[in-house]
């Protein structure tokens, strides 16, 4: 079992709503965490799109949503995320994805943007251990980007500086240009500044029967504002061993060409053959199974796509969201996330 943890910034404002899509109803909500009361992108909307984006990608549509998937134990999406069809019936993914929740908050002030983060919200994000006074702010006043002689105005409020931020280990993804403006309050106060600052949008109700704008039914909605940055952990538990990477897919062809009793045991493990079906069965299912195989070897490495974990499967996924976005097909919830890579 391995977690690993991945960094994204919105490049749009981004909401995902609570509730369901009515006409001429003002929907301004936005999915929180209990608790802490701060807007998250669920973890349903990450993985829903994810899936969608990666099956798109290794051209395998059919397997994207939530049902009608191909099931076959050959297919990198239906072994990542798991399938509800499929002849060996409906079996678990390997990979489960967690909410993404935000790391630093953006906030214009009047010296220009600067991100403000939360002890407790650092060390959620596995960042570091830091201490603020309730009321107070530490920012750094090593690179003068920010004054250290005057309060700064965070939207509506002004806080005073207590001190440099404390050493923090920031991960290789958060850019720097970033790291040079990070604002430290408290964890109470991280909440109001945030939940002050979400962006407000209008937008036009769209009749579903006519496809035109409904007259005068605005609505206005929150969004996390662009350029927050958001992280989430994916936790990767193959315990099937059996992820169909290049190097399984053509040990697989060679077994299925041996016709030997190794390709009966393959072929009863995927639910294509068994003892009772009998010899003249057995070259029928063999020529399916191989079908399936060739079929994903076919794909394999193509426009530069390739699986070899699940993991990987998360990440093409993931390369997608940058210009399609979360949330959308048919929700009101949409936007766009940029992953931020490791810099090595
Ligand atoms: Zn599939």
């Amino acid at each position: 079992m391995q977690t690993r943890r991945f960094f994204i910034m919105t490049t749009d404002p981004v909401h995902i709503g609570t509730g369901g899509m009515r006409l001429g109803r003002v929907d301004n909500t936005i999915v929180r965490e209990p608790g802490t009361n701060l807007p998250k992108i669920p973890a349903t909307a990450l993985h829903g799109a994810i899936r969608n984006y990666a099956a798109r990608r290794y051209g395998k549509p059919q397997c994207a949503g939530q049902k009608g998937h191909c099931g076959r134990p050959s297919c990198p999406i239906c072994y990542t995320f798991g399938s509800t069809q499929g002849k060996a019936g409906s079996f678990s993914g390997v990979v489960s994805i967690g909410d993404a929740r935000i790391l630093l908050f953006p906030v214009y002030s009047m010296v220009g943007p600067v991100w403000v983060t939360s002890p407790s919200v650092l060390r959620d994000a596995g960042v570091g251990e830091c201490k603020v006074s309730a009321d107070k702010a530490k920012w750094d006043s090593s690179d003068r980007e920010l004054p250290t002689d005057k309060p700064l105005n965070l939207g509506w409020l002004m806080v005073e500086r207590e001190a440099d931020l404390p050493p923090i280990s920031w991960p290789s993804q958060i850019p720097q240009q970033i790291r040079k403006r990070v604002v430290l309050v408290s964890d109470k106060l991280f909440s109001q500044i945030v939940n002050s600052n979400l962006e407000v949008r209008t937008s036009v109700a769209i009749n579903p029967e006519t496809g035109a704008a409904e007259e005068g039914a605005l609505f206005t909605y929150e969004a996390i504002p662009r350029t927050t940055i958001l992280w989430f952990e994916v936790v990767e538990d193959d315990f099937r061993g059996e992820f169909p990477s290049k190097g399984k897919l053509g040990k697989w062809k060679n077994t299925l060409d041996q016709k030997d009793d190794n390709t009966k045991k393959l072929l009863k493990k995927w639910h294509l053959w068994k003892e009772e079906d009998g010899e003249s069965k057995f070259d029928e299912s063999v020529k399916r199974a191989k079908e399936w195989v060739e079929n994903e070897l076919n794909r394999h490495g193509n426009n530069g796509v390739s699986w070899e974990n699940p993991t990987q499967v998360v990440t093409a996924g993931l390369e997608w969201a940058e210009h399609l976005g979360i949330g959308g097909m048919g929700t009101r919830g949409f936007g766009r996330v940029k992953w931020l890579r490791e810099v090595k």
